[in-house]
This record gives C-alpha cells, structure tokens and sequence, in this order.
C-alpha cells in the first residue's frame, strides 16, 4: 500500500500555512506546527496539546512527520559520529556529526549517491540513484538533533550544518532550497546564514539562480588553479571553466551581500600541492572575498592518489597566505569509521543514472537544466 500522506517536514512555512488553509484552517496553526516540530522536536500529532482535536485528526489522516531510518550508527574515536539513513530498502546515505568544542557540526546528505564523478572522491565511485526529498533533508537534521538527545528548547547541539556529505546540493536545487529556508526560519531550526554552508562542485547556472533566492555560506570545491588540471579532478570542470566558475562566485556574493566564499582544494600528493599551484591559487582568488580550506585527501580503497606530506601542506598554506589569501588547513576528523570528507559511500546499488564522465556530461546538464526552470 502507498502511503500518501505529506511528510510535513519537507514544507516551508509558507507551504505549510497554504496546505493548512486548503484544509480550511487558519494559517497560525502553520506557526503552531512549526514550534511543535523544530523547537520542540515532537513528532506525534496526539502531543500536540493546543490543537483542536478535529485538526489534530485531520493531521493524522492526511499528513505525517517521518523521519529517516537508521540503518547503522558508528561513533569514532574523536566523537564523530556517522550514520547510515536508509532512502529505501536497497539505498542509504550518510550523515557525520563532528564535535569540536563550543562548535559541533553536522555533515549531511542531498543525492543518494553523486554523479559528478570527481575522480578523488569516493562517493563519485558509487555511481547516482536519485535526489533526496525536501523532507529527507530537513529529516537528517531533525534526526540528528534526537540520536544527540534533543531536550525542547535547546537548539544548542547542532551549531553549524554543512552539505558537504553525499550528493551535489546544487543538482537538487529544487529540494535542497526549500531545506535551506526551513532550517534559517526563526520558527524553524533559526540557523544563522553564516552557519548553513552549501558546498558545490561549481554548477555556474545554479550558483547564479542561488544568488536570486537565498542567502547562505557558500563553499566551492575547486582542488586545482588551472582548467587543465581541474577538469581531470572535477569533470564539471569541462563544461563550466574556472573563469566562469569565480565570476558566478562573485556575482553571489554582490547579490546576497555575503562576507566571503570558501574555496575548498584537496591536497593530493605530486597533483596539485606544489609552491607554484599554491602561488597561482593565490593569484586567482586574491583581491577577492575569498578564503581557502584545504583538505588533507582521504584515501579510500581502489583510489590512485596519495595524501600529500605535511610538509607540502605546510608549504602549500605558507605560498597561499604570502599570495596575499587568508586559508586554513581542514582538520580530519572520524577517519576510523570512514567518515572523513570524501570517504561516504552509503549504498547506491540501483544506478538509475551513470556518472559523469565523458558519456554522461549530458545527464547533469540536464538535470541541472530541469532544476533551474
Ligand atoms: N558535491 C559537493 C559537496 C560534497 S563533498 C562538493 O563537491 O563540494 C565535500 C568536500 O569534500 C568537497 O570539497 C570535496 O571535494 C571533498 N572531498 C571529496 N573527496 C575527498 C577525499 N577523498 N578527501 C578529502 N576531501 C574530499
């Protein structure tokens, strides 16, 4: 039997009060609902005392706030911790909680799988099976929040969300914004827009509609200075060249009136950790609001690249900073579990779409087409 009740978590407040009043109520109990879910973390509608019971049941029959199963759970060392969300009863994806004193970050997921095909990342090697919904994203959050022991009022266990785990946000534009909107409402998770970061792989036309509708922290996987060397490690590349790619970050950053992007560059030995690529990244990026985060590649079984030597890490940061770029190293964190940056694989068995490559680029454009109309 279908289920076809609304997952509620996956509507925004403005969704949420036209679905409401569709059923002939008033629109504040939108607001209602939203205080019941995301400041008090209850799912069960009988709980919700101040609504009138006829509503209550209304809510029962039609609509529901369902959560992503656990599939497995593995707590690191470090207290990082990575869970397997079951998307349906052959695929998962995977969420990372990352302590780290008074800042406690959570990784989570936007595709089962990615298609990008980034030849340095794992989840690349899984393949693409589909777009998580609205609700599954909004889902891990809310998940989260539980497994961390949410008490009601206490919105202090997460401080910051990344999609820095399985996917390419910007490829499910059309449920990855209204996640974004739900977690910045004030009535909502009330994350601050400096603390929800998107982090993208360079999809120029979805960086630009981005710049129209919201404003977040936004991240951009970059990993090479030139086009050459960026398009063997991130195909995108090919179709979207640094040039534009850098315009279109810019451009976001006028538009939304943000404080600055942050370039992201995996260092892989004898690739692209040299003083000379440190200097052209600072060429690039100088004179801009720029920062660089370089990450420390983490292998995974099957890869051909190396972390680079912490003393081309070191020298790589010193070149970029000279160059006139502010940049930090990314700490690596639950490595023991496998659940450091680019080491989620979840379980992609049914590939309804290939990766990228050199076939497929077609399959991306499109689809990156279908979420910009
Ligand atoms: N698709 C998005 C977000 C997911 S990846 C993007 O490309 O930005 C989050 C970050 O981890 C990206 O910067 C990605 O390039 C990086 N990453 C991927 N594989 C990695 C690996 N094996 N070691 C270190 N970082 C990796």
């Amino acid at each position: 039997m279908t289920d076809t009740r609304v997952n509620l978590l996956g509507l925004t407040r403005p969704q949420l009060e036209a679905w409401v009043l569709e059923r002939g109520g008033k629109p504040f109990r939108a607001r209602q609902l939203f205080h019941w879910l995301y400041k008090r973390g209850e799912t069960q509608f009988e709980a919700m005392t101040d609504l009138a019971k006829a509503f209550r049941q209304q809510l029962e029959a039609e609509a529901e706030v369902r959560l992503p199963q656990v599939v497995t759970r593995q707590d690191a060392a470090d207290g990082t911790i990575k869970w397997m969300l079951r998307a349906d009863d052959t695929q998962a994806f995977e969420m990372v909680y990352i302590p780290d004193g008074t800042r406690s970050t959570l990784c989570i997921s936007s595709q089962v799988g990615c298609a990008m095909d980034c030849s340095f990342c794992s989840t690349a090697q899984q393949g693409f099976n589909r777009n998580l919904t609205a609700a599954e994203i909004v889902g891990q959050v809310f998940l989260a929040q539980k497994e961390l022991g949410f008490e009601a009022g206490d919105n202090r266990l997460i401080s910051n969300v990344v999609f820095m785990g399985m996917g390419e946000p910007l490829a499910n534009f059309r449920n990855v914004v209204p996640a974004l909107r739900i977690m910045l409402d004030d009535l909502g998770f009330d994350f601050s827009r400096r603390r929800l970061t998107l982090s993208t792989s360079g999809l120029v036309p979805q960086i630009n509609k981005l710049a129209e509708e919201i404003n977040v922290a936004l991240a951009v996987s970059l990993h090479a200075p030139d086009d050459e060397l960026r398009s063997q490690l991130v195909p995108i590349n090919r179709l979207h060249p640094i040039a534009e790619l850098l315009q279109a970050c810019w451009h976001y950053i006028d538009e939304q009136n943000g404080r600055s992007v942050t370039f992201e560059y995996v260092l892989l030995d004898g690739i692209n950790d040299s003083p000379a690529q440190a200097r052209a990244l600072a060429k690039l990026l100088k004179g801009h609001p720029a920062k660089v985060n370089l990450i420390p590649f983490n292998p995974f079984p099957g890869t051909q690249y190396r972390r680079s030597r912490p003393e081309s890490i070191k020298a790589f940061l010193d070149q970029v900073l000279k160059g006139g770029v502010m940049a930090t190293v990314r700490r690596t964190r639950g490595d023991d579990i496998d659940a450091a940056c680019g080491q989620l694989v979840g379980r992609v068995i049914d590939r309804t779409t290939s990766r990228l490559g050199n076939r497929n680029i077609a399959v991306v454009v499109e689809n990156s087409a279908e979420s910009v109309s």
